[in-house]
């Protein structure tokens, strides 16, 4: 090694997370090592949510030219450049950048080193010929596709989130394999880009989520055109003129190219994490509440490295902890409950706390389900975007779950993500006055449920309503 450094920080991975604690630490005045492998950015942007939400707004163009005739715009099937949209994704890509570039980090006083680290003892990382030996270690190596045991698989060349988006000619027929988030919004956005496209799932299509709002997803991929074979485990894969044949159920699906997006794996193998006495399983690093590691206190691990769900926002969320613990050396705990979850097609689904199925088998009976549909709301008549319901989950008063399906769900989540993290009343969110007319009043109106069910046709309070009438002068 040429050089000891010894900051206050080494952080392992210029991802969300890593980036959040680097850009954070460095201003509040400490020293911090960021050491990056591969590209600045992580995956978010270069091979998850930017690319994904770039070419799924492409796609969104495509078929607003398709569905105009409600509006009295004749439709019209658009010509497709395939390889121009990939430049408009690279350009997204190429657009923010900056904001996550070693220039960036230098100019707020991190040291950025380009390699990939590596513990040679729980004190020391080494690094591009520097070691480190910093008071604190952050491990935010994120997470790679992880591909199923599936017989022909190896030495497939399978499509994953790390290459689909470097593809400039349009697949005739994409197979995606994995009916999650990443494969769903990738179903829509392939075929609304021209492909045809078939989406095989072994279980049920985005399972985590409230079936009675994935059933409205479902249908609409169906209607645009995905072909969904859902409860049918995929069995063999296999090459077939040029393209492949994937056994699902007795069935042979053949397409000319495969999706595979069947999960992913927290990326700790270059880490030598032995020689660092970080104890760690096949899917992540293991932590406490304060995302400590468990078994050398220097070390935290943030984001997809920390296992659980895996989120920009919630790598970020880690990220912030890491500071007010390291840094300030508050106590902190990681929570959950509040954290939104979004798969971006269209209709958009978005879910913070717990589903009706997870309140249920842990509150039984006590839990109480609002609804409010969006065909109920005047803007998303308007729109013609009526197709949508929000279901929130209120225990004793309170907001302990919202799922929404619909027009723009993934900004409608957050006031229910504030409301669960402040645990605030149902009647807080009924005092909000939103304007008319927006889809928030989607909010509204499910908070003003609550009390339409107690107060509406309730004798009771009509008798008091008559009484106080008479009074009043
Ligand atoms: C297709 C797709 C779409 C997605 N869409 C969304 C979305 O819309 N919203 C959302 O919130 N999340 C989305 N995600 C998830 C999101 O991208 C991740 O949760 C997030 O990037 C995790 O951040 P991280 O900091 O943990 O890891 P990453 O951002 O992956 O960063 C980890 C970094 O560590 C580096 N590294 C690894 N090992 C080493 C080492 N030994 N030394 C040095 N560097 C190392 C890697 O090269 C990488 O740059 C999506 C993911 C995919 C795949």
């Amino acid at each position: 090694m040429s050089r000891l450094v010894t900051p206050d920080l080494c952080v392992i991975g210029a991802g969300s997370g890593g980036l959040t604690v680097a850009a954070g630490a460095a201003q509040l005045g400490a020293s911090v090592v960021l050491v990056e492998g591969d590209r600045m950015g992580g995956d978010c942007l270069n091979h998850g949510c930017v690319p994904s939400k770039s070419l799924l707004a492409a796609a969104r163009h495509a078929e607003a030219m398709r569905s105009g005739a409600a509006f009295g715009i004749a439709p019209v099937e658009p010509a497709i450049d395939f390889a121009a949209v990939k430049d408009h994704v690279e350009r997204v890509i190429a657009a923010i950048a900056p904001h996550d570039s070693v220039e960036r980090f230098e100019g707020l006083g991190v040291t950025v080193i380009r390699d990939w680290a590596r513990f040679v003892s729980p004190r020391r990382v080494e690094a591009g010929g520097t070691a480190i030996e910093a008071r604190r270690f952050v491990i935010a190596t994120g997470s790679r596709p992880a591909l199923p045991p599936l017989p022909g698989i190896e030495g497939f060349a399978v499509l994953t989130n790390e290459t689909i988006f470097g593809l400039r000619e349009r697949p005739r027929h994409l197979v995606i394999l994995g009916g999650g988030p990443v494969g769903v919004e990738m179903a829509q956005a392939h075929r609304r880009l021209g492909c045809a496209v078939t989406l095989v799932e072994g279980a049920r299509l985005l399972g985590r989520e409230d079936p009675e709002l994935v059933a409205i997803v479902a249908r609409r991929l169906a209607e645009e055109g995905v072909r969904i074979l859902e409860g049918r485990p995929a069995e063999q894969v296999a090459a077939a003129d040029g393209g492949v044949a994937l056994r699902v159920g007795g069935e042979t699906v053949t397409g000319t190219h495969l999706l595979v997006a069947t999960g992913r794996r927290a990326s700790l193998g270059r880490l030598d994490l032995d020689r660092g006495g970080i104890e760690a399983d096949a899917a992540s690093i293991r932590v406490d509440a304060g995302l400590r590691s468990v078994s050398n206190r220097r070390v935290y691990a943030i984001g997809d490295a920390a296992g659980g769900m895996q989120f920009t926002h919630l790598a970020g969320y880690h990220g912030s902890l890491v500071i007010r613990n390291a840094l300030f050396g508050l106590p902190v705990r990681a929570r959950m409950d509040h954290i939104p979850r979004v798969t971006f097609t269209d209709p958009e689904l978005a879910q913070v706390g717990m589903t009706e199925a997870e309140a249920r088998a842990a509150h039984g009976d006590r839990i109480e389900i609002l609804h409010a549909a969006y065909d109920g709301n005047d803007r998303a008549r308007t729109e013609r975007a009526t197709d949508g319901l929000a279901k929130i989950v209120v225990l004793r008063g309170r907001p302990v779950g919202a799922g929404i399906v619909g027009a723009q769900a993934g900004e409608l989540i957050g006031l229910w993500s504030l409301a669960i993290a402040n645990r605030m009343k149902i009647g807080q969110i009924a005092t909000m006055v939103a304007p008319y007319p927006t889809l928030g009043e989607i909010a509204k109106r499910a908070a003003g449920d609550y009390y339409a069910r107690r107060l509406f046709g309730n004798s009771r309070v009509r008798r008091l309503v008559h009484l106080v009438q008479r009074w009043l002068p």
